[in-house]
């Protein structure tokens, strides 16, 4: 159980100061930031919701195991799906 970066994220740095187990790292070579799989809680027993979902900014930058997103296009923005950026 443990939620995922993907390439969307801009690098930004929030997630990592509010994560409770300290599991969000830089990539390497100015890759995105990575979540550590294994002392991820998805902020259970901590937190109501993912912290670091909670605080990016970017849609689509972090992802439950399953691969569907925890901030889904429009969520932040308000934005109609069929006006979301192509990835
Ligand atoms: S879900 Fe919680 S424990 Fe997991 S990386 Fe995000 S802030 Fe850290
Ligand atoms: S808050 Fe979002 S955009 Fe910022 S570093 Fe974390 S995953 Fe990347």
């Amino acid at each position: 159980m443990a939620l995922k970066i993907v390439d969307r994220c801009v690098n930004c740095h929030a997630c990592q100061m509010v994560c409770p187990t300290g599991s969000i790292r830089k990539g390497k070579n100015d890759a995105h930031f990575l979540i550590n799989q294994d002392t991820c809680t998805e902020c259970v027993g901590s937190y109501d919701e993912p912290q670091c979902s909670s605080i990016c900014p970017i849609e689509c930058a972090i992802e439950f195991s399953d691969g569907s997103p925890v901030n889904p296009f429009g969520s932040l923005t308000g934005l109609p799906l069929d006006k979301a950026p192509l990835v």
